[in-house]
């Protein structure tokens, strides 16, 4: 029997897979049960749950459930954040239909985005022209998420184009 575990295909070690009794999960009996407890990628399951003895269709979905969604969208879009402080332009509509001109700092990037300070109260979905101080950036971002804290918001921004210029800017930076 073999699983696919991290995209590598693996081979239950003997004495894992020669276990008979009933499922923590679905309570049927199985002549294959997996001992979850020791292996890392089932922790969080194993705390929440409290399971230690899973059939195999259990244990596929639970592999399934263990993987933090956050995390394989950052990496399959290869979005690895760093901090970095650029003056960056945006400029834009608001929430409340008001064109704005703000310049500000970033507090993250990553190769397709940015996460940065900012005064205004921005919809989710807008469209803003973002610019980098100093530089020959010139492009369009869109709001993907915004942080309201008392004193200050944060709006998570997608660059939709110029991308290739982007990258450029932060490999040139050292940042990326
Ligand atoms: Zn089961």
């Amino acid at each position: 029997m073999r699983r696919i575990c991290c995209g590598q295909q693996v081979q239950p070690s003997g004495d894992e897979a020669t276990m008979t009794g009933y499922c923590d999960s679905c309570d049927e009996h199985s002549d294959r049960l997996f001992d979850i407890s020791r292996l890392p990628e089932f922790k969080p399951v194993v705390q929440k749950f409290n399971y230690r003895h899973v059939c195999q269709t259990c244990y596929d979905d639970l592999l399934e459930e263990s993987k933090n969604p956050w995390d394989m969208e950052e990496e399959r879009r290869g979005e690895e954040r760093r901090p970095a402080q650029l003056e960056v332009h945006l400029s834009g509509t608001n929430r409340e239909g008001k064109t704005f001109s703000e310049i500000t700092t970033t507090e993250d990037v990553s190769r397709n985005g940015l996460c940065v300070m900012t005064k205004q109260d921005l919809d989710v979905g807008s469209v803003l022209k973002l610019e980098v101080s100093g530089s020959d950036f010139e492009g369009t971002a869109i709001v993907e998420i915004m942080w309201k804290e008392t004193t200050a918001r944060k709006a998570g921004l997608k660059i939709v184009d110029q991308s290739a210029i982007w990258e450029r800017l932060l490999a040139g930076k050292g940042i990326l």
